[in-house]
């Protein structure tokens, strides 16, 4: 499993207070990758929670 973060990622801030083990915010969302394993619920939610489709689970 992986996760990543497109350039369309405004930096709004929604995945980071949906699951902030895994993401935090820099210029864009940043994916802490050894947390995905553990926290595939708060991904996919964030996921689906992006209002621009950023975060692509693959
Ligand atoms: S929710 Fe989407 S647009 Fe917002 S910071 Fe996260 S990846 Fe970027």
């Amino acid at each position: 499993m992986s996760v990543k973060v497109s350039d369309d990622c405004i930096a709004c801030g929604a995945c980071e207070s949906i699951c902030d083990a895994v993401f935090s915010i820099e210029d864009k969302a940043v994916v802490n990758e050894s947390a995905v394993a553990d926290n595939m619920d708060c991904v996919q939610e964030a996921a689906d929670s992006c209002p621009v489709s950023a975060i692509v689970i693959e």
